[in-house]
């Protein structure tokens, strides 16, 4: 069964990373992405930029950064919209928001479809407001996690649509929610977890692919600041070097690169049905014993206890 890879980016101002007000400088977006599209140039990554933009100007990316967009069009990658809603937004303020952002995008830059909210804060009255202005994926679920209100334990692990009044479960929503894949499996660009352990996860996705009869997708996501030192703004080598041979490693599999908006054509097409893996918690072996985000998996899914317990003792996956 085919297997899928799908990587996006937030480009965003830096003070959502280092807590600083909006400032001139934004070595995220200005050293960040275009060391990005080196890489993804080179491996050949077709990737979704998801640009930050909100209703106040100064907090356009588009608007300040043209040439930062125009590099990323020039190699054909897919402009995705990235908004983040302050705490407390209502349905009125979240729509300013994304209507602002869709309108700016469109107007320069042609059709947006796909959407991350920031900090992955997305919930029911965004989902309603995104459909309205024509965006087709979500991509903000990130599953075992609870982020603002929404509680993403029990979503699916493949894409779905969800319903309109709980979108963590499969509905009639016309949007298609992407979930990223979980840290729990150990594919996250941050540097907490070892390239082994991301190696793991990849080959564990891809050995479920033949217990699956549709794609089964490894979708990595990042930000365009994340190979900067926070304090400084250089640029994190060991950080570059540990995704350049990520990337390498795929090159091994006959894996289909796509960017959000194809995976989410072709999902839509293929008429697949949301998916849940049986996938032991890799990052469990990773954290202290006392953990108990060691023993989720395994309190959650008792009967596949050997499974789990194979994989402890032999770091085995079946
Ligand atoms: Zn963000």
């Amino acid at each position: 069964m085919p297997i899928w890879f799908t990587m996006d980016l937030d480009v965003e101002f830096d003070n959502e990373r280092f807590g600083k007000p909006y400032g001139l400088s934004n070595p995220g977006i200005e050293k960040g992405v275009p060391l990005f599209l080196e890489i993804f140039k080179k491996f050949q990554i077709p990737t979704t930029f998801h640009i930050q933009e909100q209703a106040n100007p100064r907090h356009s990316v588009s608007l300040r950064y043209p040439s930062i967009i125009e590099a990323i069009k020039s190699q054909n990658h897919e402009l995705g919209l990235h908004t983040h809603f302050e705490k407390g937004y209502d349905s009125t303020s979240r729509e300013r928001e994304i209507a602002s952002g869709v309108k700016r995008l469109e107007e320069k830059y042609g059709k947006i479809v796909s959407f991350r909210a920031g900090r992955y804060f997305t919930n029911e009255d965004t989902v309603k407001i995104l459909e309205k202005y024509g965006i087709k994926h979500d991509v903000s679920p990130y599953k075992n996690t609870s982020i603002g209100n929404m509680r993403w334990y029990n979503i699916p692990d493949s894409p779905y649509h969800p319903g309109y009044k709980d979108i963590t479960k499969p509905g009639k929503a016309k949007i298609l929610m992407i979930p990223v894949t979980n840290k729990r499996l150990g594919v996250i660009l941050d540097g907490s977890i070892s390239l082994d352990l991301m190696k793991k996860g990849t080959e564990f996705l891809i050995s479920m692919s033949k217990k699956f009869s549709q794609p089964i997708i490894i979708f990595l996501t990042t930000h365009s600041w994340k190979f900067l030192d926070p304090v400084k703004g250089d640029i994190r080598k060991d950080v570059i070097q540990r995704l350049e041979e990520y990337f390498a490693f795929l090159q091994r599999f006959n894996i289909e690169f796509m960017n959000v908006k194809t995976l989410g054509e072709r999902w839509e097409q293929g008429k697949f049905s949301p998916y849940f893996l049986e996938a032991p918690d890799l990052l469990g072996r990773s954290l202290s014993s006392f953990s108990p985000r060691r023993y989720f998996w395994f309190s959650k899914h008792i009967l596949f206890y050997r499974k789990y317990l194979k994989y402890i003792l032999f770091k085995k996956i079946d």
